[in-house]
């Protein structure tokens, strides 16, 4: 069993996929073609905003965002402590400094009162100017953007919504990537939308921020290819990738979102009543899986869960072993004294499963089967422990 599997996804659009393929070949326009014009119009209208700028990654769609906000030193960009890496690390990287936020122990995202203490803590410091709230739609859930929203007018904060694993979420009717000022997402193969390659796109209701984007991605392009109006970078996505992604959006459109919702809920229903943590959708919010994350027990020993489902052959994954906080590159005596002790907590308990479209209703059967084995192996040893 995979714990996403891409194979099974390619087989089952092969000859879409290898039709589109082939006519990026016959056409030779490989980056910048048509395809991705096309692909960034259909990104657009899905999400529901006005602009689509594609380019390399995910990473650098939110390096993009905050170029054309111009963040930069003296700026404090809050960002949840639970998340990839590179949610924070463009923040440090633009010369801005990132403060980590506490997460809510159920959704796995920013906690509103824990953001507004830490918004309160930097203007009371006077030492950075807050600038932007980096929220993450972590595991396919949207941050809770209502509140989020209300803050960030409140304190004059921008939002830049981090949906690399967000894309296909919503909050009411209202889609995931249009919640921020701006909002990214990834096409990293393993994202609820991925190419077989790397890619990203930023989305805007903004005129003015997505040509800025646009204008970045290629080395501060102005009126034409050798005007250079500003600074910028190459971050392109290439036509075989946007072609490769136009073929997969009507997949996830037309079946896969769905798909995946009937296993995760299927996983939900099964592990009712376990002792560990199922995960929680707030009422009125929509996920679209890129994780299925579940909370153990503290008793239960992660390591030896892994090793037991491992035994049964079932795959599983920790995201994220370590709060950002706690990470090598951030660490600072500075940062000890505001810990995320639910970032923390999570980072101890938190075991994703294998979860995808693809995934047949009786491997997710044998999936809980093997997790509530390896649950019970793992309490016994702790209660042995205790004796
Ligand atoms: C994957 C990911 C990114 C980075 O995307 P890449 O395309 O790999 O650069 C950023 N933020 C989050 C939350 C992610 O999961």
């Amino acid at each position: 069993m995979q714990f996403r599997d891409l194979k099974r996804q390619y087989e089952a659009l092969r000859p879409q996929i290898d039709e589109a393929l082939a006519a990026v070949f016959q056409s030779q326009a490989y980056i910048l073609g048509p395809p991705v014009q096309a692909l960034e119009a259909e990104l657009a209208a899905y999400v529901g905003v006005a602009h689509c700028v594609s380019c390399g990654n995910g990473t650098e769609a939110l390096s993009l965002a905050l170029a054309v906000w111009e963040i930069g030193p003296g700026a404090a960009v809050f960002v949840p402590d639970f998340t990839f890496f590179a949610s924070a690390e463009v923040v440090a990287a633009c010369g801005a400094t990132p403060v980590f936020v506490d997460v809510d122990a159920r959704t796995f995202n920013l906690n509103p009162v824990d953001l507004e203490q830490k918004i309160q803590a930097v203007q009371a410091e006077g030492r950075l100017r807050p600038a932007v709230v980096l929220a993450v739609d972590l595991f396919g859930l949207p941050a809770p953007y209502p509140e989020i929203q209300s803050l960030a007018r409140k304190h004059k904060l921008l939002i830049l919504e981090d949906g690399a694993q967000g894309f296909g979420g919503r909050i009411g009717a209202q889609r995931a990537c249009s919640f921020g000022d701006m909002a990214t997402t990834s096409f990293f193969p393993a994202k609820p939308l991925g190419a077989y390659g790397d890619g990203g796109a930023l989305f805007t209701s903004r005129a003015e921020w997505a040509a800025r984007a646009a204008s970045l991605r290629s080395h501060g392009q102005g009126t034409d290819r050798y005007d250079h109006v500003r600074i910028g970078m190459n971050s392109r996505l290439d036509s075989l990738q946007a072609a490769l992604l136009r073929v997969k959006l009507r997949a996830f459109q037309d079946y896969e979102w769905e798909a995946v919702n009937r296993a995760a809920a299927a996983y939900t229903q099964a592990l009712e009543g376990s002792p560990l943590l199922t995960p929680y959708v707030p009422e009125g919010y929509a996920s679209s899986w890129a994780q299925y994350t579940v909370i153990l027990p503290r008793a239960a020993r992660r390591a030896e869960v892994q090793r037991e489902l491992r035994a049964r052959g079932v795959p599983s994954m920790v995201y994220y072993p370590r709060p950002l906080h706690a990470q090598p590159a951030f660490h600072s005596p500075a940062q000890e004294a505001e810990p995320c002790p639910v970032a923390s907590d999570l980072c101890q308990r938190v075991l994703s499963l294998p979860l995808h479209p693809y995934l047949f209703p009786e491997e997710g059967a044998r999936v809980v089967a093997a997790l509530q084995a390896a649950l019970q192996t793992a309490l016994q040893t702790a209660l042995q422990g205790a004796l």
